[in-house]
């Protein structure tokens, strides 16, 4: 298939700004006259500490994050953040955990092995199908943090609101960040996989308040450490040189469609056709309650297994990729970050209403 016969749904790595692509492609073998490509030069090369200066200043601009708040660029995946929040965060104390899905279940695991786990809400009785309101979170007096997961990328739920706690809020943001407003400054530790909304696989993007560095414990491994990251500038060791580059190219892209505003747009858009369509379909059924429902993984279903599986073999030919739900979850997830252009919804929701015409 060409790449314009092609809408990608995939949950992440995911599409990717065809602009970034493109740039990415014209520099690949010389990088901006340096007769190197990006991939081949140091780290520690003032052309790469460019990059690196570019993608984290155009971050801080988009996000209107506070000079008190670092921006670090690491590796290790999101999963690598559930082991080191808890290790500098926790100080043997007890955390609040919010688990509404798959990887908050994952985190929640994880820190239990450095401190106490407080489970504050959980959505598991009910297949993961809703956020849990305010008033249903139990909080911890003293707590060290609060955590939880903005966007649940398998059950396709979302938080509406930004929970009110006494203690630091840590996000998990890997399946929603820079596609709506968030104010950073309510938060103690933002973080991100950078493979759904921002980059290729293997950068992780943590924005920390500075105060909260320091407070390791001592078996905290320095490559873990908030305070050797923020000392270092990133670069205690080599960082993902590529992905930052990646970043820096999609970054200039959600600039020039006109910042996080103009992706909150698009993302109400998208959402709105998808789950306007599942509302008064007769054979398919959206997983996620209204008013818990996200705007970038929106699940779905037939009922039957074998109508399921149809229907994603169908859209696949159509070149519509990468639907089928995740193995926990089953049915369908049409992942539509930013990067997913409206038309690839519209295509989508024509080809659910053919496909519902045929099996109802
Ligand atoms: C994908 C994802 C993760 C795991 O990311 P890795 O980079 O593969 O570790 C964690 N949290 C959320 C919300 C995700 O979508």
């Amino acid at each position: 298939m060409l790449r314009d016969q092609v809408y990608n749904f995939a949950p992440g790595p995911s599409t990717m700004p065809e602009s970034a692509l493109k740039t990415a492609a014209a520099e690949l073998l010389n990088f901006r006259g340096s007769g190197m490509s990006v991939m081949e030069i140091s780290h520690r090369s003032a052309l790469f500490q460019e990059v690196f200066d570019s993608a984290c200043q155009k971050l801080r601009q988009l996000m209107n994050v506070p000079d008190t708040y670092e921006i670090l660029l690491l590796q290790g995946g999101a999963t690598t953040q559930f082991a080191a929040i808890p290790m500098n965060l926790l100080e043997g104390g007890t955390a609040d955990y919010a688990v509404t899905g798959n990887f908050s279940g994952k985190a929640a695991e994880e820190a239990a092995k450095y401190g106490k786990v407080h489970i504050a809400a959980t959505t598991k009785p009910t297949g993961h199908d809703r956020i849990p309101a305010q008033t249903e979170l139990k909080l911890t007096p003293g707590a060290k943090y609060f955590y939880y997961c903005a966007n649940n990328t398998v059950y396709g739920t979302e938080w509406q609101y930004v929970p009110e706690t006494r203690s630091t809020l840590v996000c998990d943001m890997s399946s929603d960040i820079l596609s709506r407003e968030v104010d950073v400054s309510k938060f103690g530790l933002i973080y991100a996989g950078a493979q759904k909304n921002m980059a290729p696989a293997g950068l992780t993007v943590v924005i920390v308040d500075k105060a909260l560095a320091g407070r390791e414990l001592p078996i905290t491994p320095k490559i873990l450490s908030y305070k050797t990251m923020i000392e270092t500038g990133s670069m205690l060791n080599t960082p993902p040189c590529w992905c930052i580059y990646m970043l820096d190219l999609t970054l200039d892209w959600v600039l020039a469609q006109g910042g996080v505003k103009a992706m909150d747009a698009l993302r109400r858009e998208r959402a709105r056709l998808l789950y306007d369509f599942l509302d008064e379909s007769r054979l398919f059924k959206a997983h996620a309650l209204p008013g818990s429902r996200s705007f970038m993984n929106v699940t779905f279903r037939t009922g039957d297994a074998d109508t399921d599986a149809a229907f994603v073999k169908g859209a696949a030919e159509r070149g519509l990729l990468n639907l089928k739900g995740h193995k926990i979850a089953g049915g369908m997830r049409a992942s539509v970050y930013n990067a997913m252009p409206v038309e690839g919804v519209q295509a989508l929701v024509n080809y659910m209403k053919e496909f519902e015409v045929r099996h109802v």
